[in-house]
């Protein structure tokens, strides 16, 4: 059984020095396990993040640990009664090795007449289920609105930008280099692309943006994420979905947006004066939380209009505590 193992931990950018062939025995199942033969493996950015030390969302890879990542295989041998010998199945957790030992948790049976076996480590797979779940259930687009997404050509990408058209939004894909423009346009039918390689890539974007961006389906975080950030549209969604441009920092740079990632945050944006409607219910509760003496209060209070100004810029450093109040 070869095997590609955790030899080092990357700095930066991953390099051949980090990574080992080693070969060892073909393991036996035990009562209730398959052995698989793996025909494929899903590459998948997340595994350079669990190549690092720092925690992610996933507990990191120790030194000599196969390298974490999905499989596609072949049944060898049963111990299992819900799978039988010749099944093709997807190991979410194969790793990058010939073969695999699996309990039958986290394995799929794969329809092959379906399909064909590489779909289902792309679109029919994980990458298709996270765009779909991700754009459908937080980016939540409705027909005619802008939908971006980043690393639009890839896996997880492409599959969001081909769902959102069929959901009738304008899709802007982004990504590196002018063949990439092509893919874009001409394979999987983004009305734009933008090439955040390119120089003039804050401008472009904004051109292929006029009507602002209603749902962001962020892959990348860093200057994409920034440069998008600011054409967002009123009740705009922002999906976090990958944050692939820091992957390579050593340990993860944060806290910060990969943040909302790992600990599954939600970004999204109110402004008070929309939910009037819920003021009946606010005076309701919170009256009667105050009358309990449930609700601690602190105030700066002081006294003169001329400290208004000095007041108010304290604040703005935050030098006050409670809130900050003039007394005429
Ligand atoms: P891709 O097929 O999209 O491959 C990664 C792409 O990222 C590259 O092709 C490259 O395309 C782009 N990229 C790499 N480095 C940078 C950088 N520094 N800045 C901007 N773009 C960069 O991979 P996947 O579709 O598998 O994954 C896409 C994202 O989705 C990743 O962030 C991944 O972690 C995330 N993901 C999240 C899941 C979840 O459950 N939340 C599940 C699966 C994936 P380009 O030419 O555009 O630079």
């Amino acid at each position: 059984n070869r095997q590609i193992i955790l030899a080092s931990r990357p700095t930066g950018l991953p390099c051949p020095e980090n990574f080992r062939m080693i070969e060892s025995s073909v393991p036996v199942p035990g009562e209730g396990e398959v052995l698989i033969r793996h025909t494929h493996l899903g590459l998948a950015p997340a595994a350079r993040l669990q190549m690092g030390e720092a925690a992610s969302y996933r507990a990191p890879m120790k030194i000599g640990d196969v390298i974490y990542g999905q499989a596609l295989g072949t049944v060898l041998k049963s111990r299992n009664p819900l799978y039988r010998e010749g099944d093709v199945v997807m190991i979410q957790d194969g790793g990058w090795q010939e073969y695999s030992i699996s309990d039958g948790h986290a394995v799929t049976k794969v329809e092959s007449d379906i399909a064909p076996l590489t779909v289902w480590l792309g679109a029919l797979g994980t990458s298709g289920m996270t765009a779909y779940v991700g754009l459908l259930d937080f980016g939540l687009p409705q027909m005619g609105e802008t939908v971006v997404v980043s690393a639009a050509s890839g896996a997880v990408g492409s599959m969001v930008g081909q769902i959102a058209r069929i959901k009738g939004c304008r899709v802007v894909g982004i990504a590196g280099g002018q063949e990439k423009m092509t893919h874009l346009r001409r394979d999987f039918g983004y009305d734009a692309a933008v090439d955040y390689k390119d120089a003039a890539f804050d401008e472009a974007l904004r051109e292929a943006c006029s009507a602002g961006i209603d749902v962001y389906f962020d892959n990348v975080g860093g200057h994409v994420r920034d440069v998008a950030w600011p054409l967002m549209n009123r009740n705009g969604r922002i999906v976090v979905c990958g944050q692939i441009s820091e992957y390579n920092d050593s340990p993860a740079s944060g806290p910060g947006w990969f943040d909302i990632l790992a600990r599954r945050l939600s970004v999204r944006g109110f402004i008070l004066s929309d939910h009037a409607n819920r003021r009946p219910d606010f005076l309701r509760d919170m009256g009667a939380w105050y009358r309990e003496g449930r609700i601690a209060i602190r105030e700066e209070v002081q006294e003169g209009l001329d400290l208004a100004v000095p007041a108010f810029i304290a604040m703005l450093q935050g030098k006050n505590s409670g809130k900050a109040i003039i007394k005429l």
